[in-house]
């Protein structure tokens, strides 16, 4: 992809880390979890409070939603962004939330960490510019029929506009498939690796739709490479005013954490292997892969 000046792959194969607050995106496994949408400071705050606990290490929640319909629950606004800036006071988490309109960049920009680019959005390219603009981080989500080359060109967009950094977030794509919500393209993670310096999440809860699937995806997730996962969590997810079924309750979501741990310890392990040669190591190793194996319910 030889259009790309600031996104490409770089020819020593160095990647970025993003610094959000003291958190590094690149480095690692970095969980941002919370709402869909921010619907009061009660549900708010308690999903926050929860997810710190479980390991989470930033909040996401949406004051302002792309809906699909107009009438639907379209977010709070300001209302909803100086609940999330409490939530941030109480619990330390820095706070992911997106922007969908030029107008509202810099101010939304005051109370976010990290300015999110909606799938709906992603070829926005005024708003790219905008908010390449603010000199937050945004996590650029993948527009659910872009290739990876559209998609890389958004981040060289908002990254041509100055010192910004940009995380990319895979959420599904559209296929013929209409069981789940959307086709989690999970090679697009290898592809964006090798193409790419910049940081790549992936976001289970749009790309299925399915609260279910929301484990073994992000489990597959971690095992093709991912910097961090974007999870939907909601304190009673049967009550949400959005994505009422892919929205994970708080224990779930703890549980969720705890193998995701070892998923990310067992690929460490993984990627090792090829390090030693000691076959004593090598049968210490196996033993760990049947240990973890036997935890997989
Ligand atoms: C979201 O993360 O709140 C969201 C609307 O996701 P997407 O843009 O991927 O549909
Ligand atoms: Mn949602």
């Amino acid at each position: 992809m030889d259009n790309l000046r600031l996104a490409g792959a770089r020819p020593d194969g160095s990647r970025t880390v993003v610094e959000v607050a003291g958190v590094r995106i690149g480095e690692g496994l970095v969980v941002i979890a919370g709402p869909c949408s921010v619907e009061s400071e009660d549900q708010t705050i308690r999903t926050a409070v929860a997810i710190k606990k479980a390991g989470a290490k930033m909040l996401r929640g949406g004051a302002f939603k792309p809906r699909t319909s107009p009438y639907a629950f379209q977010g709070l606004g300001l209302k909803g962004l100086k609940i999330l800036d409490k939530a941030r006071r109480e619990t330390g988490l820095p706070i992911v939330t997106e922007v969908i309109d030029t107008r509202d960049v810099s101010w939304v920009g005051e109370y976010a960490d990290v300015l999110q680019i909606g799938a709906r959005n992603m070829q926005n390219f005024s708003l790219l510019r905008e908010v390449g603009k603010s000199g937050k981080p945004i996590l650029l989500k993948r527009g659910m029929y872009s290739t990876l080359e559209e998609w890389l060109n958004c981040a060289e967009y908002i990254l041509a506009e100055g010192d910004g950094q940009v995380i990319l977030c895979e959420r599904g794509i559209r296929t013929f498939e209409t069981y789940t919500r959307n086709t989690l393209d999970l090679s697009i993670v290898p592809a964006v690796r090798k193409e790419s310096h910049l940081p790549i999440l992936v976001d289970p809860s749009h790309a299925t739709g399915i609260r279910e699937m929301i484990e073994p995806m992000s489990l597959a997730a971690i095992a093709s490479g991912v910097d961090g996962l974007e999870i939907e969590v909601h304190i009673d997810p049967s009550a949400a005013l959005s994505d009422k079924a892919q929205q994970l309750t708080p224990d779930a979501f703890a549980r969720l954490m705890r193998k995701l741990e070892r998923m990310r310890a067992f690929m460490e392990e993984l990627s090792s292997e090829g390090e030693s040669s000691d076959p004593e190591a090598a049968v210490a190793k196996g033993a760990a892969i049947d240990v973890f194996m036997d935890g997989v319910d």
